[in-house]
């Protein structure tokens, strides 16, 4: 699963992709801190995972 750090204590954050794509956010499980990703300022590097998840799920054959 990808991760990013958290902005104020720096620790690892777990994504959900589909979730940050909705433009969902998330909650720091060490600070609480809410977080949200924009895609826009992430497109590059979101839709790298998108293609990486999509060609695992081929290689697994799982949808
Ligand atoms: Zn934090």
């Amino acid at each position: 699963m990808p991760s990013i750090p958290c902005p104020k204590c720096k620790t690892p954050l777990a994504f959900e992709l589909p979730k940050v794509l909705d433009g969902k956010t998330f909650t720091c499980s060490s600070c609480q801190t809410v977080i949200a990703i924009s895609y826009e300022d992430n497109k590059q590097s979101l839709d790298k995972a998108t293609e990486a998840l999509d060609k695992l799920k081929d290689e697994l054959d799982i949808d």
